[in-house]
Parts: structure tokens; sequence; C-alpha cells
């Protein structure tokens, strides 16, 4: 980080910024609404398989576009014993939670004792499947990810974990020497970043981050439209510009390196994934995509258990097709 450039990407993320006070804002404390889906104080239960334990709001980052910023005037704060027994509680009654995600602020603030104790009685419930953590800590306290941590994951698990890497400066030997700790404990890696103006929000930014996540073996996961919070909007793009990256990044790199773009609705609405739109028209059996590099590709959309025509039958209709095909198109450039 360069302290004293203020257009430094990690700089922008960590320090604050009078935009955040002066810019009008659309934006709200908690726009997932994720007090309203709280079923106890600090369990999410928005989904129906899975629940969002938030065990601490101390965070060693306090990013600017923070989700749950909100917390912050409350100073620092850890879910007591009885809390976490009460989320548990309410987890052991209800048989669809498979998957519980530890989050915060940063989980990573506790102790691994602490943590082990949270987990351990996780494990003890049968229809617990898996568990996630949620952390920063990989990116900006690497030293962190220490052995009696790593030893806590190998055994527990499956646990998975989702980190926060938002630009490719954030990849250092320190942070790569961390991921690659936690993954020889037996627990994958994904990463779900924040589009942010200025920070991450081109193609060719997001190309690098992506890249250099898989060269240290993390799966680029969600790249997220930045939420409506208060006081977050001089970072926030349109959400168009996220769907103009994916279609930038599609067939110019690896399937792989590509992040599903997601949008969580305000409401609480739940997340969406957004795609660019390949499709340019289709007719009932056939339908004209446009590949990554704008070429017309037509394909069929019939099966073998909805048989649509005998051979002899095609043949004959092959020479009837009528494509819906918009008069601004090329026609010389589709492939039948
Ligand atoms: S690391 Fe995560 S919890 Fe901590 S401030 Fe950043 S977004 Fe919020």
């Amino acid at each position: 980080m360069v302290l004293n450039n203020p257009q430094d990407p990690v700089a922008m993320q960590a320090i604050p910024s009078i935009e955040e006070i002066t810019v009008k804002t659309t934006g709200v404390e908690d726009p997932l609404e994720e007090e309203r889906d709280s079923v106890v104080p600090g369990l999410v239960h928005r989904y129906p398989d899975r629940v969002l334990m938030v065990l601490t709001d101390i965070c060693p980052m306090l990013c600017r576009h923070c989700t749950r910023k909100r917390e912050w005037k409350n100073g620092d704060w850890v879910r007591t014993p009885d809390d976490i027994e009460a989320m548990l509680n309410y987890i052991r009654g209800n048989k669809n939670v498979r998957d519980v995600i530890l989050s915060g602020g940063d989980c990573l603030t506790l102790s691994t004792k602490h943590l082990a104790s949270v987990i351990h009685s996780l494990r003890q419930i049968n229809h617990v499947e898996i568990i996630r953590i949620g952390t920063r800590f990989p990116v900006v306290l690497p030293q962190r990810i220490d052995n009696e941590f790593c030893d806590m994951l190998s055994e527990y698990g499956p646990i998975w974990m989702n980190t926060h890497f938002n630009t490719v400066n954030e990849i250092t030997p320190d942070s790569a020497a961390a991921i690659d700790r936690i993954i020889r404990s037996g627990v994958p890696v994904n990463n779900q970043s924040v589009l942010m103006r200025g920070i991450n929000d081109t193609v060719e930014k997001q190309m690098k981050l992506c890249q250099g996540l898989l060269k240290i073996k993390v799966r680029p996961y969600y790249l997220f439209q930045c939420d409506e919070v208060q006081g977050t909007d001089h970072l926030r793009t349109t959400i168009d510009t996220g769907i103009k990256i994916i279609e930038g990044m599609r067939g110019f790199t690896s399937g792989l390196a590509i992040p599903n773009f997601a949008v969580d609705l305000p409401q609480g609405g739940g997340k969406i994934t957004l795609q660019p739109n390949y499709i340019v028209a289709r007719s009932e059996k056939e339908i004209l995509f446009s590949n990554y590099r704008g070429r017309m590709i037509n394909c069929n959309n019939t099966s073998a258990d909805q048989p649509v025509y005998s051979p002899p039958a095609l043949e004959a209709a092959s020479a009837n097709i009528v494509y819906n095909i918009p008069e601004v198109m090329d026609a010389d450039r589709i492939i039948v």
C-alpha cells in the first residue's frame, strides 16, 4: 500500500474519504436487511439450507465498503457464550441447515481456541454438513494463519474458506504462503471480491486479480456489486459495469478465472448472479448465439427425449427454417 498516493487501490479500501459523508447517499445502514432475517441475535437465516453466524464485529481491516460497517459505532463486541448457545440451539432444531458460515467482522480475530469451541459444537450436529469461514486475514494479516489454526482446520473438516482479495496488489508472498498453509490443511479457498470504482472496475484489473488468484490456487468465486451501504456511493459502479467486465473476460481467459458477478439484492432479496446476454434470437427449436468475439452461431434446442422431427421431416424442414434475426444483423456471419 502506498500511503501517500490517494489513488492506491489498497489505500482507497482502507483510508476513510471525505466523500463518505459529502457524496449524496442512496445507501442505508443495513441494505441486506440482515437484522430482519436474524432469528436469534447474530444468526442470519435467509436461505433454506444455510445460516450465517456473526461472531464478532471486530475486524483488522475496516474496509470502507464493508456491508456491516453499521456495527462499528457500537464499539468492539464478541458474542457471549449465551448468544452462541442460542445460535447453536436454533441450528440443532432446524434440520434443513446443512451449511454454516462463520463471519463477523472477521471471526479470525477470535482466538483459535474460541473458534475451535464453536466449530466443535457445530460438528456435534449431524445435519451440519459443511462449515465455511469468511475471513480477510489471509490477505491483511497472513501471519494469523499459524500452525495452531491450520491444525484446527484439519481436525474439523470439511471446512471451506472464503477470503477477500480485491486487487492483484494484495497478492503478496506472505498472503500466498498463508493460502498455501490453509490449502495444505484440507480447506479449499474461494475469493469474494467487491467491485469498486477506481479500484478494480476494469477488465484488465479483474483479469490480473483473477489470474493471480489461480496462481495461488484460490478460485475466484464471486465478484459482488458493491452493496448500497450508507457512505459507499463514491465507490459504487453501475451494475452494467460488472456485466461488461464479465463479458470482457469470458473467452479471453479460462472459465476458472471468471467469478460469478452477483448482486446481493436490497431488502434482503438474496443474491442473484448476472451474465452477459449471449442469446441473439430464438425460434421454437433453435437458438442463435453471439460468441465472445461477436460471431453468430446457431444451436439446436431439441433433445432426443422430445423428438420434434423424424429425419426425413427434418431434412425437408431444414430448407424452410426461418431465423428470428434482427435486421441489423450481418446475415453472412450466421453459421447454421
Ligand atoms: S474484512 Fe470483511 S468484515 Fe472486515 S471490514 Fe472488510 S468487508 Fe468488513
